[in-house]
């Protein structure tokens, strides 16, 4: 999706166990690597692609998917396939020459190598994996504070076409693993993290940041949020599914953050700019290549016009979101 999301379907290394799919299909799933490219029909999930639960005939329907009675935790409803997932990501998701105008590619990497310091910072010793590393920004800035980063993406010459899962038989453990707005694109979420937990060493951060659907900004907006970014998120989570499954895995919360994750002022302007005019300003702040309904000429600068003029009432819905703890975005540090 949005600001900062990387283009992220693992097709090789894509593991089902416990996602939506059912019977014939989840076996199916299970055992292609790479497997044909799908031509089935567009349905519902059967199971909550966070837990594995199954859902019940008139699951609760909401803003995105199904809500899963026993976590909590929304799958994107009906179920992309990956034909659908495929042309979602295509040509204007993630152009070569960049995504966004003006100095925002540039100030996304400014914030990435704050990131990488801050790792150099708290990690051990030790080489760092960026999972659905885009273009590499994070990767590079890692490598700039002297440490080895490698980064798992798809179809990109200089990254590596896997999934954490993958990485488990080699010998190389991390000291840090990053999910940054990755997870929610993934078809099997709680499974990519356990095994980016095992492949810590001691002492290592896994670092994630996802959007939170239990956010004021989500309730608000609903259909409108920002962050929905249908059908590339594939699971809405919340902080208690993810801090329960970090407990599971016996990781310590360091850090926990309101708005280190970024997009969060982002996704209030971006909401009221949608509701109040229905001008879509994500789409009028990228390049014209890589908008997917083109926002040019006086189009582009009323959008511009509108999300400038209600910024001051999208900074007083941070202040709030900030303040009850329910801010856009989840950002969660992590130590094994
Ligand atoms: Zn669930």
């Amino acid at each position: 999706m949005s600001g900062d999301t990387r283009r992220i379907v693992w097709r090789t290394g894509a593991r089902w166990r416990r996602g939506p799919a059912c019977g014939d299909r989840r076996r199916a799933r299970a055992h292609y690597r790479p497997r044909p490219v799908t031509t089935e029909a567009t349905a519902d999930p059967t199971a909550c692609a966070w837990c594995g639960v199954g859902f019940p005939i008139g699951a609760r329907r909401v803003p995105g998917g199904l809500r899963c009675e026993a976590c909590g935790v929304v799958t994107t409803a009906p179920w992309p396939t990956d034909d659908e997932l495929d042309a979602a990501y295509a040509g204007f998701y993630r152009p070569e020459s960049g995504r966004f105008s003006g100095p925002l590619d540039r100030l996304l990497a400014l914030s990435r190598g704050r990131l990488a310091t801050h790792l150099d910072a708290v990690a051990p010793v030790g080489p760092v994996l960026d999972v659905g590393a885009g273009d590499g920004t994070l990767v590079r800035a890692i490598r700039r504070t002297g440490r080895d980063a490698i980064g798992l993406e798809r179809a990109r010459p200089d990254m590596r076409d896997a999934a954490p899962s993958d990485l488990e038989a080699e010998d190389t453990r991390y000291a840090a693993v990053v999910f940054w707005h990755v997870l929610e694109h993934l078809r099997d979420p709680a499974d990519q993290l356990a095994a980016a937990a095992r492949l810590l060493r001691p002492g290592g951060i896994l670092v994630v940041a996802v959007p939170n659907a239990a956010s004021l900004q989500a309730r608000l907006f609903g259909h409108d949020w920002l962050a929905l970014d249908l059908p590339r998120h594939l699971t809405h989570l919340h902080p208690r599914a993810l801090e329960t499954r970090a407990h599971e895995l016996s990781l310590t919360v360091l850090r926990r953050s309101q708005l280190r994750g970024g997009q969060v002022l982002f996704g209030w302007i971006h909401g009221l700019t949608r509701r109040l005019t229905g001008l879509d300003l994500y789409d009028a702040i990228r390049r014209a290549e890589a908008q997917q309904t083109p926002h040019t000429g006086p189009r582009r600068a009323l959008t511009l016009l509108a999300g400038t003029a209600l910024a001051p009432l999208a900074l007083l819905g941070v202040a709030v979101e900030v303040a009850t703890r329910r801010s856009g975005t989840i950002y969660l540090e992590l130590q094994r």
